[in-house]
């Protein structure tokens, strides 16, 4: 297996995710567009959900927005 693909083109959206239940953050890629598991607690993330936060969070702030 390769495991040096940090130039690979990622066309899905990287999301940041955060386990509410134990609170680890992690950048999701998309390998499912709706549920991810956390790596640590395996909780079912609800990742749309997250990634309207996160366009909100970066909207308000100003940050950069593909
Ligand atoms: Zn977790």
């Amino acid at each position: 297996m390769e495991r040096n693909i940090k130039d690979t083109n990622i066309t899905t959206d990287m999301v940041k995710l955060k386990c509410k239940r134990c609170g680890y953050e992690w950048e999701y890629n998309g390998a499912s567009e709706w549920y991810a598991s956390c790596p640590k607690c395996r909780t079912t993330i609800n990742v749309r959900k997250q990634k309207e936060e996160d366009k909100v969070r970066k909207s308000q702030k100003g940050v950069r927005v593909r």
